[in-house]
Formats: C-alpha cells, structure tokens, sequence
C-alpha cells in the first residue's frame, strides 16, 4: 500500500475502504473486517453513517495493532457548535472503542462548522486525533475557513471521480497543503460507469477493469480514494491497483471525460437540511 504524507507528516493509505449506507449492524462489521483481511488498513466512517460501533467491534476482532491502521469519522451538521461537537467526537470514540481516530473531517459546511472546527482543532492537541480536515467544502467555504482557522485543514474529502473530477480545485487545496480524498471515486455507479466504453477499453491494456482504471487514475494524480463494496472479491479487485501505470495519453483521455458532473447526496436534499437545522 503507498501512503501520502500529510501537511502535518501523517502517513495516510492513499487507498481505503468506505462504509457509507452499511447501515445493519452484522453486516457493516463483516465487511469491515473482511476489507481489513484484503489488506486495507483505512476505513472511513461518519457520525451520519450510524455504523461506527460496528466498526469498533470489527477493529476489536481482527487483532490488528491499532498503529497500523487509520480511521476517519466526521462530525456530522446536527452536533454543530463547539461543545455539542466535542461531546460527540467523545461519543465517536466510544463507539469505535479508540483512544483516538487518525482523521477527523467536519462533514460539511452547514450549521456552526466554526465551532464544530474548533473542537477538531482541540481533538487534534490533545491527542484524540492525529490529523483534522474538511469534507464538501468547495473553494469559498475552504478559503473562508483557511483564512480564520488556527490550524489548517490537513484534508479535503469531496465528491471526485471520472465524471467530476475537480481539477482546478485540487490546485487550490493543494496550495494550503490541503489533501484531496475522493468520495464516490467509483461515480457510485451512476451514469453507466462500470460499462464505460473508454475506461473499459483501457482496463484491457492491463487486464485490469474499470473500477481499478478509475481508481488507479486517481491515485496517480495524488488523490486519496474509499471505495465501498461488501463484495469480499470487490474488495480485493478495488485495492489491486498498484501493478500498473496508466500512460500520460490515457490519463490525458480520462481527464476529457470530465463533465463537472455532480451525484449529490441523498442527506443534501434541502429538506433535510431544512429540518436538521430545524428552519
Ligand atoms: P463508490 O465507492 O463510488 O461506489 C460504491 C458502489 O459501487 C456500490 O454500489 C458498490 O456496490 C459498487 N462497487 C464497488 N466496487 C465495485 C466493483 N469493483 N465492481 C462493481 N461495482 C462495485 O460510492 P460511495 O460509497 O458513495 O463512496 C465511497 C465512500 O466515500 C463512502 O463509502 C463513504 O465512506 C465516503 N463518502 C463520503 C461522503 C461525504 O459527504 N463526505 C459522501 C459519500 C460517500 P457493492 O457494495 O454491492 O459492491
């Protein structure tokens, strides 16, 4: 597994496992601990994803020395202020029977996320997380809150895959040292993704299958990814993607695929947010 180096020199897998929408208890901990068994060492939850003591007791079951794996959550919009956010991230680690998490994101950029930011930042020097960032927050939110933060976001989990691609952005967060991690990096399979023609056409120079060319693509460009699958061979298929090197002309053909094509999120739907913030 290659791992990036965060701002910080927190090594990241720049390959891990998603959990979002495992939502029964039996089956989120199954397939966590089978993706650990198929060698991924990241897995990334949410308070939103309801699955975070599943995890706990996956981690538990596998015996795996907690310094060799690194776990996300998010704080998610409805424990906004700073200390509704702390008691949670409290919560967060009872669930997930942890000390500390390696990566603590504010889910997105609704509600008090100054103070939910500044309870990341308290988690962060008092050891109850080695690195904090951001989740959805495009270039006028990030900027706002790189301007008034203490401690700047070591990461960035956005929407990012073929059809959305988010190149201009990732030369704005790079430049406040900011890391990139997709979320969706398969297009959650929406728009005929695991039939595209092209990427299929370029899975057969490798032998390797669209889901591994998208990730692949997304990895050379630096950019972390957490696909989801409970399909135990899935897994193996989704981190199997470090024996080959696509060419500068297909990387250049996949980047015209991008449409700035956006697959938002059941929980964006203005209703919901709407009624979370109690408006
Ligand atoms: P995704 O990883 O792009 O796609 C998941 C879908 O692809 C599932 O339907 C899965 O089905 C299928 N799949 C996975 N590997 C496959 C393969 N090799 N061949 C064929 N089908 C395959 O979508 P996602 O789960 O939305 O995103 C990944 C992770 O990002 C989430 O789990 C979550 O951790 C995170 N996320 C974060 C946010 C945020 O707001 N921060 C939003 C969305 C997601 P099966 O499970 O049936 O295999």
């Amino acid at each position: 597994m290659e791992n990036v180096i965060l701002s910080n020199g927190v090594q990241m897998p720049i390959v891990g496992y998603g959990v979002y929408q495992i939502i029964d208890p039996k089956v989120c901990e199954e397939a966590v601990l089978s993706a650990l068994e198929a060698g991924y060492r990241s897995i990334d939850t949410a308070q939103m994803y309801q699955n975070e003591a599943a995890i706990g007791r996956a981690i538990k079951r596998s015996g795996i020395p907690r310094e060799e794996l690194f776990i996300t959550t998010k704080v998610w919009y409805s424990n906004a202020g700073e200390e509704k956010a702390m008691q949670s991230i409290e919560g967060s680690l009872r669930k997930l029977q942890l000390d500390y998490v390696d990566l603590l994101l504010v889910h997105q950029p609704f509600n008090d996320y100054y103070g939910i930011y500044r309870a990341l930042e308290k988690s962060y020097r008092t050891g109850k997380a080695r690195a904090i960032g951001v989740s959805n927050f495009y270039p006028d939110r990030f900027l706002d809150l790189v301007k008034h933060a203490d401690i700047k976001p070591m990461v960035n989990q956005l929407e990012t895959h073929v059809f959305n691609q988010q190149l201009d952005t990732q030369e704005i967060f790079e430049k406040y040292g900011t890391q990139v991690e997709s979320w969706g990096p398969l297009a959650q399979g929406r728009h005929n993704f695991f039939e595209h023609p092209v990427l299929t056409e370029i899975g057969e120079n490798y032998d390797k299958s669209v889901s591994q060319v998208a990730l692949r693509y997304l990895v050379q460009r630096g950019i972390v990814v957490i696909p989801k699958t409970v399909r135990k061979e899935r897994m193996k298929e989704n981190i199997d993607i470090f024996d080959f090197k696509l060419s500068e002309e297909e990387m250049s053909t996949i980047k015209s695929l991008d449409k700035k094509q956006t697959n938002k999120p059941p929980h964006w739907d203005p209703d919901r947010v709407i009624d979370t913030l109690g408006l």
